[in-house]
């Protein structure tokens, strides 16, 4: 049994109380190595997300290095993971960001990023929009109503343009962000509203954004820059294409993931041809959150219990960790890559068929669902497992510490830490207490 240690508020195993000899791994986790993962369970405890700042600034190079003909702005769409040291060394990369509540903005801005750095494509509004405008942000209006309250508050200003140009491409509504199942940006049959309310408060597009979501081929990109290309024309005044994010990351060995440099070949080319048709240069953007991240981030936890439902049913393993800390297998059937670090070992490396589960008291907190349906259960080939070992969920810097069921069955807020280039290994955020969970109650 793990000796249990007392934090304020929280229990967790003290891994350090198994350990007797670590062996070397069948398969290894992506960034760290068995005696890390020990040293960062021993000093912070698990659960606890840890991101590779050298795989953050080798990303965020080959987003830099994006092919452009005329100028350039790589952004970080923060929501993907919004901890102020990542947005730091992004920040220091020379990476500007994209905001996508009026919050994250601010939130950026208390990390140090100038406003001027910050381009706001919101779903809800900010009440606060001329304040962030004032201070220097950027923001793209996302819908009618925010065209015309940016109109009415400020007349004759700047503005970016979020079009829906009828495309998409992720793989069901919930990661689709274009076309017609999707609610974001301005549906490009409405553009005349648009340009009504622009004239009607002469108000400057200098920006055309879509954000579509086009995965990782080439000819999608194209298709998505041309089609966006064709709704710049309309808009003489306009002198930034932006294309947002969605470059695919492949997670799973078998998933196949973006090469930049060949994704901008075809936008490239599409831009050269727009200055020579039109003579205008057009400053490219994209903003990438998954690409910038995803791989650079795990989630290590403990193995809690070990459970079986015999020979008609399955092996479980139960995790430290769960939809209250990775929402993306919940959400959409995600699959992400999992490495057991066996602590005490006394069996040899033979691996077993389990079903890999949270800590929630949620059937649906399944960390190894079927890939084509989110409740449906698929055993996953692993190290054999015994309760007190670690387990590596990588693929976990996207939209994991930033999307979780907070605070779900009460379990705490996990910490982060960054694994910096020296191979020093930082806390970038603490375990939350039993008393900041509560600490808004108002009790009778
Ligand atoms: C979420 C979002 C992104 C980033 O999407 P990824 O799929 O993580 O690359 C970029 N731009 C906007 C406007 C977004 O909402």
């Amino acid at each position: 049994m793990a000796r249990r240690i007392h934090a304020p508020g929280y229990f967790f195993v003290d891994p350090l109380a198994r350990i007797e000899k670590l062996g070397p791994l069948m398969s290894e986790p992506r960034f760290l190595t068995a005696s890390q993962c020990k040293d960062i369970a021993g000093r912070f405890g698990t659960p606890v997300y840890v991101y590779d700042e050298a795989g953050l600034k080798r990303s965020a190079r080959k987003v830099l290095d994006f092919p452009r003909p005329f100028g350039f702005t790589g952004r970080y769409a923060m929501k993907a993971c919004s901890n102020a040291a990542i947005l730091q060394v992004f920040h220091q990369m020379g990476l500007e960001m994209d905001a996508s509540s009026g919050f994250e903005a601010r939130r950026a801005m208390r990390a140090g990023i100038p406003a001027q750095h910050i381009s706001l494509s919101a779903q809800e509004f900010p009440n606060d929009f001329v304040d962030l405008l004032r201070a220097g942000i950027s923001i793209n209006a996302c819908s009618l109503k925010q065209l015309r309250a940016l109109g009415e508050a400020l007349p004759g200003n700047r503005v970016g343009l979020r079009i829906n140009p009828g495309l998409g491409s992720g793989s069901s509504h919930k990661t689709n962000v274009g076309g017609p199942s999707s609610s974001f940006g301005i549906w490009h049959e409405r553009l005349p509203e648009a340009k009504e309310i622009i004239g009607r408060f002469d108000l400057e597009v200098f920006r055309i954004h879509t954000h579509i979501g086009s995965g990782s081929d080439p000819a999608v990109w194209q298709k998505s820059a041309l089609l966006t290309l064709g709704q710049v024309e309309g808009f003489p005044a306009a002198t930034h294409l932006n294309l947002g994010g969605g470059f695919k990351v492949g997670r799973m060995r078998e998933e196949v993931g973006t090469d930049l440099s060949e994704v901008g070949v075809p936008i490239k080319a599409a831009l050269e041809d727009f200055a020579r048709l039109t003579g205008r240069k057009l400053h490219l953007e994209i903003e990438p959150g998954t690409f910038l991240v995803a791989n650079a981030g795990c989630l290590l936890a403990s193995v809690e219990d070990k459970t079986t439902t015999g020979d008609e049913g399955h092996v479980f393993l139960k995790l430290d960790a769960g939809m209250s800390d990775i929402l993306r297998p919940t959400l959409y059937a995600a699959q992400q890559p999992m490495t057991v670090v066996p602590l005490a070992k006394k069996s040899g490396q033979e691996m077993e068929s389990v079903i890999v589960v949270g800590h929630c008291c949620e059937s649906g907190d399944l960390l190894t669902p079927d890939p084509s349906d989110p409740v449906r259960l698929k055993e996953r080939s692993l190290v054999r497992a015994e309760i007190g070992d670690l387990m590596v969920i990588d693929g976990a810097g996207a939209y994991c510490a930033a999307m979780q069921a907070k605070n779900y069955n009460s379990f705490p807020e996990a910490p982060e830490a960054l694994l910096r280039e020296s191979g020093e290994i930082t806390l970038i955020r603490k375990r939350q207490t039993l008393d900041q969970i509560v600490q808004n109650e108002v009790p009778l």
